[in-house]
């Protein structure tokens, strides 16, 4: 009988000091755990420490424009026409900047800033597109806003005088992310954008630059990318409003000499066009196809996102090393949610340009 008392008290001391063994492991794997999780925190505090403390300081709205990379040369340009570009990239940043100063709507800025490059010839995007094999203008654009990531675009589309108007429609007045052609069409007619006579977008330039292209074509048969003029002046916008919101839109008339149908990069999000108010918003401009291939756009948000890069780093590592090592020229714009601008480019040069309260840079070349 002792024996059996000693024997249950043995177990019963043996259960408890088991349980507390237990206990206390379990106190030290949550303490670990706390310390992991302080440690990991900190780490990505730090390696994006000096990003952090430059941006804080940074504007509380931003815009940055872009009118398309290319092989973009001084000595291939007049003093006229270099003036023309730069008036023209600041008008568009003037109206983009107006409407954040005032406290408005980041997508009202990308929208007014690209209307005005969508209207002029100098750009690839609406009056200035490209033509394609068979002699005519397929428009695409897209529009993608950071607080809730939703997005719109238009995919070869003929008579909608914006296209970025299509595109935002798209997103604010459809359940869908992407129409193409006779559909796109449609819906921009039912929810009253401007309609056009498809010779609305006819202009001698670049009319001229089929020809060349197609008379070049004969002599040798050459990628699209590697013939001359043939991807110039898409445009793209990414703001930063006062309330936080990062919107990016895009619009161009793809590459001169594209097959009908072929849609590039813009009207894809996370290729041409890409936004997140926890990362930044991206606009791209270059050889479409690799933009596709490589999510672009995505891919800078991405690298931020998950290895904790900054923006610039992240931006010059895509365009610098990805699309350099698989050879797609172009570049991009981007905005990160302090308000800092990245706006790199592999290609001899990149119409561009930013504004932040005070500070206004418009460039071509490299410097
Ligand atoms: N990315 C555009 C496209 O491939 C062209 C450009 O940006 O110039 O359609």
């Amino acid at each position: 009988m002792v024996s059996t008392i000693q024997n249950n008290v043995f177990i019963f001391k043996s259960m408890e000091s088991r349980t507390m063994t237990i206990t206390k492991v379990r106190q030290l794997t949550l303490l670990c755990l706390c310390l992991l999780l302080y440690a990991c925190q900190s780490d990505v505090k730090s390696s994006k420490g000096s990003t952090i403390e430059k941006d804080t300081q940074g504007s509380d709205y931003a815009i940055v424009i872009h009118g398309g990379a290319g092989t973009i040369l001084k000595e291939n340009m007049t003093e006229e026409r270099e003036q023309d570009y730069i008036a023209k990239l600041n008008e568009a940043l003037d109206a983009g900047e107006a409407i954040l100063k005032e406290g408005g709507d980041a997508a009202d800025a990308v929208v007014a800033a690209i209307h005005l490059m969508e209207d002029s010839p100098l750009f690839n995007a609406g009056k200035g597109a490209v033509f394609s094999n068979e002699g005519k203008n397929e428009l695409d654009a897209s529009i993608m806003r950071g607080y809730d990531q939703n997005a719109g675009a238009v995919g070869g589309i003929t008579n909608v005088k914006h296209p970025i108007s299509a595109a935002r429609a798209v997103l604010e007045h459809s359940d869908h992310v992407l129409l193409t052609g006779e559909g796109a069409e449609l819906f921009a007619k039912d929810v009253g954008l401007d309609i056009v006579d498809p010779s609305y977008f006819y202009t001698e330039g670049r009319w001229n630059s089929l020809q060349r292209i197609l008379e070049e074509e004969k002599v040798k048969k050459k990628e699209i990318a590697e013939l001359s003029e043939n991807k110039h002046g898409t445009v793209g916008c990414v703001a930063l409003d006062k309330a936080g919101n990062i919107v990016a839109g895009t619009s161009t008339g793809g590459m001169t000499n594209k097959r009908y149908g072929r849609f590039g990069d813009v009207p894809i999000i996370g290729a041409g066009t890409y936004a997140d108010n926890a990362t930044c918003g991206v606009s791209c401009t270059g050889h479409g196809e690799y933009f596709i291939r490589y999510a672009v756009a995505y891919d800078v948000s991405a690298r931020m996102k998950y290895l904790g890069e900054g923006l610039q780093e992240a931006a010059d590592h895509v365009v610098n090393t990805t699309l350099v090592e698989k050879k797609g020229s172009g570049g991009l714009i981007a905005i990160d949610e302090y308000g800092n601008v990245a706006m790199p480019f592999n290609s001899a040069g990149m119409y561009r340009g930013y504004a932040k309260s005070g500070e206004r840079v418009v460039k071509i070349y490299e410097n």
